[in-house]
């Protein structure tokens, strides 16, 4: 079979070699149940504790403020949900953003049914929303402002220190879901008023179905799963010891090596991106030309349907994504790309990239070489014909 290129880094990553090795010990060695008293029990529960506190290392916190959980989703509804049923009495107002994950726009529905009052921002045709109406949409009853760090599928990323400002100013509580910045941004929690923020390990080469919430010591959040007493009663459920593990791996390589592997996508990302804009006419770059993910390129092509692209791009063994992997399957236009005012005919046509720790020049060559075969296929029509986009 041919060589896979992937470059679908925001939709998951492959697990490093160091991470495994980490965790292969915790699925039959030490395979205690963290919660018991004899030694392998605890030997678990100390590689938990281990674990935490490189993941408050990563984001300057205390490793108390550290709870595991499930996944990123899971992290995102126990802060919006944890935290609106803990502050219900204080009001029942809450901002967030048009571009936020399913994880957070969905649970705030969930609360509108119950009876809550959710103000979704919209953000400029870059992605980012306006400071000034993020301040306009509060009210005497705002209890919490949730507006993810980097999106997913265009790589903005949002004004979050100037966001906790706002958000300690009017005594506020303020979640970030950092599930796409974590291991590609420095991100320091102290120093950007982040009073609850979610991450996910396997976006950074960590393993899948683990994830973790910072909740700033002395902040109210409910929990939302009855059970046992895990994770100082926040997260009932004997703990994913492993994958806990595996976390902390991983976060501790990402935290270490930022600044490196944050240059080595972006050079990668503008070599592509360069390369598209002088090899295939009438194209569209989407998200914030600065603000953004190192990592992740949006660029739309005209007059290309984008399902067609990826199949193809598929047979010629290349992974990539036309909106986020967990609307794929699903061909209505991406609601980042809506709301950034794409017209829905662009917005179809777009190719998300997200370069990642494997990836090579070569692999950005072949990348271009196929996009310059297949783009003028699928638009089967004569360049010449085609209108000039205003
Ligand atoms: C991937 C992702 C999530 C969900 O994380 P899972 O661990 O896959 O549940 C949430 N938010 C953003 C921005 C993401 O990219």
């Amino acid at each position: 079979m041919e060589k896979i290129r992937y470059f679908d880094h925001a939709a998951t990553t492959a697990v490093k070699e160091e991470v495994l090795k980490e965790m292969l010990p915790f699925f039959n060695i030490e395979y205690g149940n963290s919660s018991s008293l004899y030694s392998i029990g605890r030997r678990a529960k100390k590689a938990i504790e281990k674990a935490r506190e490189k993941v408050a290392n990563a984001i300057n916190c205390n490793s108390k403020e550290i709870y595991f959980t499930g996944c990123g989703s899971e992290s995102d509804n126990l802060a919006i949900k944890g935290i609106a049923y803990a502050q219900k009495e204080k009001g029942n107002h809450i901002i967030t953003s048009k571009i936020e994950h399913p994880a957070i726009l969905n649970s705030c529905k969930t609360l509108e049914k119950e009876g809550f009052n959710v103000t979704y921002l919209n953000v400029d045709n870059d992605g980012l929303i306006d400071l000034k109406d993020l301040e306009n949409s509060i009210t005497n009853k705002t209890i919490l402002i949730s507006i993810m760090f980097a999106n997913n599928e265009i790589g903005t990323i949002e004004p979050i220190e100037q966001i906790g400002k706002i958000a300690k100013k009017h005594n506020i509580i303020f979640h970030t879901d950092s599930v796409q910045a974590i291991g590609n941004v420095k991100i320091d929690v102290k120093k950007m008023n982040i009073d609850l923020l979610s991450l996910s390990a396997h976006k950074f080469y960590g393993p899948k179905g683990i994830g973790a919430l910072y909740i700033k010591s002395g902040i109210n959040c409910n929990r939302l799963q009855d059970g046992g007493h895990q994770e100082k009663n926040m997260r009932a459920g004997t703990e994913n010891v492993a994958g806990i593990v595996g976390l902390g791996k991983a976060i501790e390589i990402s935290h270490n090596n930022l600044e490196k592997y944050n240059k080595k996508l972006q050079e990668l990302r503008d070599y592509y991106v360069l390369q598209v804009q002088q090899k295939i006419p009438h194209i569209k770059i989407n998200g914030h030309q600065t603000k953004r993910l190192p990592g992740n390129s949006n660029i739309s092509f005209e007059y290309v349907e984008g399902e067609a692209l990826l199949l193809n791009l598929d047979m010629n063994g290349i992974c990539a994504s036309s909106g986020s992997a967990c609307s794929s399957g699903n061909s209505n236009p991406s609601h980042v790309l809506l709301a950034i005012g794409l017209p829905s005919k662009l917005a179809q046509g777009a190719l998300r990239i997200t370069f990642g720790d494997e990836n090579t020049k070569e692999d950005v060559d072949y990348l271009i070489k196929t996009l310059e075969e297949i783009v003028p296929k699928l638009r089967n029509v004569p360049l010449e014909t085609l209108p000039t986009r205003t």
